[in-house]
């Protein structure tokens, strides 16, 4: 039924600011073992076919590499082709297929053996291991006569169209390539969402029926804003969400400086990162540092823990970029969907209420060391750096101590914790006798404060900041900063969101941290309202008893003009 141009509106979570329109570009995703497939009988026939497909997958990383636009991605992808093609592993499947496995799950078994080979060996050969996986599902996928996984190559500006995307496929992704991203799954607190912010590349989740409506359909056009998405959009509604664009940067145009509202209240306005390579672009930015520098995402995708060295040169470089503007580093958050190989606990019934964050730390206490005496020897050696270092989940005064005293025992000026839990918003008056600083992570605050998983799209309308229950976690914390006279921030996704931001400026927060592209949006809007007004937002907010109304309630007081800024 569906005509070549049926236009289409769909809904969904948008997450990162921005609209575009172009050519869909289909992400594919893995296949895995056919669950129905024969046990061979002709292991002979069935290694040709394996070692065909093999080559194919050879050859098509390298007909990628040809085109490649960088040295590296160029280098990558062909010694990825070498290994699909790898003597010892063509070996290890034929084993597989005499002992009677079916083709796909000889390549699946096959590729773990050697996998564990290769982790055993260490170092720059076990970093191979996710090539190796890529090629397994590459393979599989032609064995099985489907598509190959992945993100298609793009030889236009394109909008991805993907299922979900997981966080370190995001990370790769290039901007100048890759111009939206619709996913079908996804929340607007996962870390695909954060990373999609983080490139500044427009992005909507939870885009309920987008996979069946862009069949056969080449065009679709984005409001990464408001979550909106047309497939099939017509001349006028590109026009639309171009106007929308300009007015948005019209309002944007002459933002700049510190952060502060109409009458001079300063809210410090910082960038969240994720690599020195975020530092360094973030710095280019007018902000005024880096309030929250997740440093597990230096180490996903390795399968040994980075030497004190090596992190002490990244860090280095993270505080050489900001210069003396403020630099918060968060130590290792490993767990629940950042799982680390080499931070492994063993299988949890429940990875989010599990032994992540600082309760990993406290029980791998080598790796929390590593990374404190790093930070000090970075801190050393960047004269006039201002580095804050916190904990993340916690969720008790004894955390708080413990992380306190081992991070003043390496000279550690600032230190501060993440208030993630509810525990530690009740708490934070106590904490903060201990704490020098605390960092609200609203994403996780909403989804221990409402029981609400923020990997679960379904699940965004318990897990908004304007939920009455979240925002009195976020009024508990700021009344015990302020009782201790030490200041809060906001580094969860909800200081980003423009009208969220003034009604935590009314609740007592003295900063912001985001994704850097957003930090224009956030200071226009701070600009335009008093601190009295975002008392009376934040007021009639924690009153309201739902979470629509609180935010209906804040839009009404803010100035009509920033309805081209706000979801
Ligand atoms: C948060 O939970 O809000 C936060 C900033 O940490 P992360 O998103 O990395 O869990
Ligand atoms: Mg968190």
């Amino acid at each position: 039924m569906s005509e070549s141009t049926a236009r289409t509106e769909l809904k969904g979570i948008g997450v990162s600011a921005g609209t575009a329109s172009g050519p869909i570009a289909l992400v594919t995703p893995a296949v895995g073992i056919d669950q129905h497939e024969p046990a061979s009988v002709d292991p002979e026939s069935d290694g040709v076919r394996v070692r065909e497909a093999l080559e194919g997958v050879a050859a098509s990383l390298r007909s990628r590499a040809e085109h490649a636009n960088s040295e590296t991605s160029k280098a990558v992808l062909e010694a990825t082709a070498t290994l699909a093609t790898d003597k010892g592993l063509i070996k290890g499947i034929d084993k597989e297929l005499k002992k009677g496995s079916g083709v796909t799950k000889a390549i699946h078994d096959a590729v773990e053996t050697y996998a564990a080979k290769l982790r055993k060996l260490g170092g720059y050969m076990a970093e191979r291991v996710t090539d190796l996986y890529d090629i397994r599902d590459r393979a599989t996928a032609r064995v099985r006569n489907l598509p190959e996984p992945g993100i298609p190559d793009l030889t236009e500006p394109s909008i991805l169209i993907a299922e979900d995307l997981a966080p370190a496929e995001t990370a790769t992704l290039d901007p100048e390539s890759v111009s939206g991203i619709i996913t079908e799954a996804g929340g607007a607190t996962s870390h695909t969402a954060i990373l999609a912010a983080q490139l500044g590349i427009p992005a909507a989740v939870q885009v309920k029926g987008i996979a069946e409506a862009v069949v056969n359909q080449p065009q679709v056009a984005l409001d990464g804003g408001t979550g909106k998405v047309i497939v099939a959009p017509d001349a006028s509604d590109v026009s639309e969400l171009e106007a929308r664009s300009r007015r948005r940067a019209e309002l944007l145009a002459d933002s700049a400086g510190e952060g502060a509202t109409r009458d001079g209240h300063k809210v410090k306005l910082l960038a969240n990162i994720g690599t020195a390579e975020d530092a360094r672009k973030a710095a280019k930015f007018d902000l005024e540092g880096s309030g929250l520098f997740r440093t597990e995402f230096l180490f996903l995708d390795r399968d040994a823990a980075p030497s004190v060295e090596e992190q002490t040169e990244t860090y280095i470089k993270v505080l050489q970029a900001f210069g003396q503007r403020r630099v918060v580093v968060r130590t290792l958050d490993a767990g629940a969907d950042k799982p680390l190989s080499f931070a492994d606990l063993g299988p949890e019934e429940n990875p989010a209420l599990g032994r992540r964050g600082l309760r990993l730390s406290m029980e791998r206490v080598d790796l929390i060391d590593q990374q404190l005496e790093a930070l000090a020897a970075a801190h050393q050696a960047v004269e006039g750096a201002d580095l804050w270092v916190m904990a993340p989940m916690v969720s008790t005064i004894e955390e708080t101590e413990w992380f306190a005293e081992r991070a003043r025992s390496y000279g550690l000026p600032q230190i501060g914790v993440m208030v993630e839990t509810p525990a530690a918003a009740i708490l934070s008056e106590q904490i903060l006798t201990v704490a020098d600083f605390a960092s609200i992570g609203t994403n996780d605050l909403s989804q221990y404060t409402m029981a609400a998983d923020r990997m679960q799209g379904e699940l965004a309308g318990l897990l908004s900041p304007w939920q009455p229950a979240v925002l009195r976690m976020i009024q508990a914390t700021a009344q015990g900063g302020e009782h201790n006279g030490k200041p809060i921030g906001v580094c969860g996704e909800a200081g980003g969101d423009p009208l969220v931001a003034l009604v935590l400026a009314g609740l007592g927060v003295s900063s912001l941290s985001m994704a850097p592209a957003k930090v224009s949006a956030v200071r226009a809007t701070l600009r335009l309202h008093d601190l009295e007004t975002c008392r009376d937002m934040a007021d009639l907010a924690i009153k309201a008893p739902t979470a629509s109304q609180a935010r209906e309630a804040a839009l009404e007081l803010a100035d009509p003009i920033i309805r081209d800024l706000v979801s």
